[in-house]
C-alpha cells in the first residue's frame, strides 16, 4: 500500500512541477514535510501522518457525503495534507526557497494537485477550500508562511 501511495504521489508531483520528483514519507517531526534536491533531481519527504491522510484521500469513496465526512471526521488534517504536499512540489515547480511565495502559489493549486492525484473534481474543489481554511488557521499574521496574495 506504501510503496502505491509513493509512486502515485511521486508522478502528480512530478507531472505537477514538469521535472522528476521522489516523494518518500518519514517518521513524524515538526515539519510537515521537506523538499531538497541532488542530482537534477527534487526529493519531497512528508511526514507519515500526513502520508497516512493523503492515503486515505486516494482511498477514499469517491461518493458525495461519505467522502466528506471523512474529510471533515479527519479534523482538517487531510486538506493540512494535501497543502503541504502541494507546497511541497511547488518549492520544485518554482525552485524557490522563498517560502511566502511558495506557500501563495501552493494555496492555489491544491485543487490542481487533487486532480493529479485523481481526485473527483468535487471532492478536489472542497479540499481546496478547507487547504485555504487550514492556511489561515496555522499561519498567523508575520509567519514566513503566511500569504499575502
Ligand atoms: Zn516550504
Amino acid at each position: 500500500m506504501i510503496a502505491t501511495l509513493l509512486v502515485s504521489l511521486s508522478l502528480a508531483a512530478s507531472q505537477y512541477a514538469g521535472m522528476p520528483v521522489q516523494v518518500s514519507c518519514v517518521p513524524d517531526d515538526a515539519l510537515a514535510g521537506y523538499t531538497y534536491r541532488a542530482d537534477g533531481m527534487e526529493y519531497i519527504q512528508m511526514r507519515g501522518k500526513y502520508c497516512g491522510a493523503l492515503s486515505g484521500i486516494l482511498g477514499g469513496t469517491p461518493r458525495g457525503l461519505d467522502y466528506a465526512t471523512h474529510l471533515y471526521a479527519n479534523g482538517g488534517v487531510s486538506s493540512w495534507a494535501v497543502l503541504a504536499f502541494t507546497h511541497e512540489a511547488t518549492h520544485a515547480l518554482l525552485q524557490s526557497n522563498d517560502e511566502g511565495r511558495v506557500e501563495c502559489y501552493a494555496v492555489h493549486h491544491t485543487r490542481l494537485m487533487m486532480s493529479l492525484l485523481g481526485v473527483p473534481v468535487w471532492a478536489a474543489r472542497i479540499l481546496q477550500r478547507d487547504a485555504m481554511q487550514q492556511h489561515l488557521y496555522n499561519f498567523a499574521p508575520g509567519s514566513p508562511y503566511r500569504t499575502v496574495c
